[in-house]
């Protein structure tokens, strides 16, 4: 998608620190980390809210998950806990609209988020 940060990132044009990709998901570190780790965990395919999501979609988040397992384990944040999440819609705090999976770990989190 034209003008899409994200979609620039995965395709190369958008310089990003890429720690993980496959066939079907881009990971790179955020760049305003609000954690010792913070990751981006994106589809290749661009989908702008989760509202967006079809049916086709589906498995798309079973591979963004298993990615957050496995990065989890490479950067040494699951043993101690992580923290998961999609925000959707400006009101929850999404600021770039193609999905991202924040994966945060490395320090105490609290709840609930602000
Ligand atoms: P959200 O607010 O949930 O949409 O999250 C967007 C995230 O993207 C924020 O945590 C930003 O710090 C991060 N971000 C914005 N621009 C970039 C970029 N060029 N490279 C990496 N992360 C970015
Ligand atoms: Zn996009």
């Amino acid at each position: 998608m034209a003008d899409c940060l994200f979609c620039g990132i995965v395709n190369g044009d958008v310089k990003g620190e890429v720690v993980y990709q496959d066939s079907s998901v881009v990971a790179f570190k955020d760049i305003k980390p609000k954690a010792p780790v913070h990751l981006l965990i994106v589809p290749r395919k661009h989908i702008a809210t989760l509202l967006d999501v079809e049916e086709g979609d589906k498995g798309l988040f079973g591979d963004i998950f298993f990615a957050a397992n496995k990065l989890a384990g490479d950067h040494g944040i699951s043993q101690d806990g992580f923290r998961v999440v999609f925000n959707c819609g400006e009101g929850a705090g999404q600021s770039v609209f193609h999905i991202h999976l924040h994966l945060l770990g490395g320090r105490a989190m609290t709840w609930p988020p602000g």
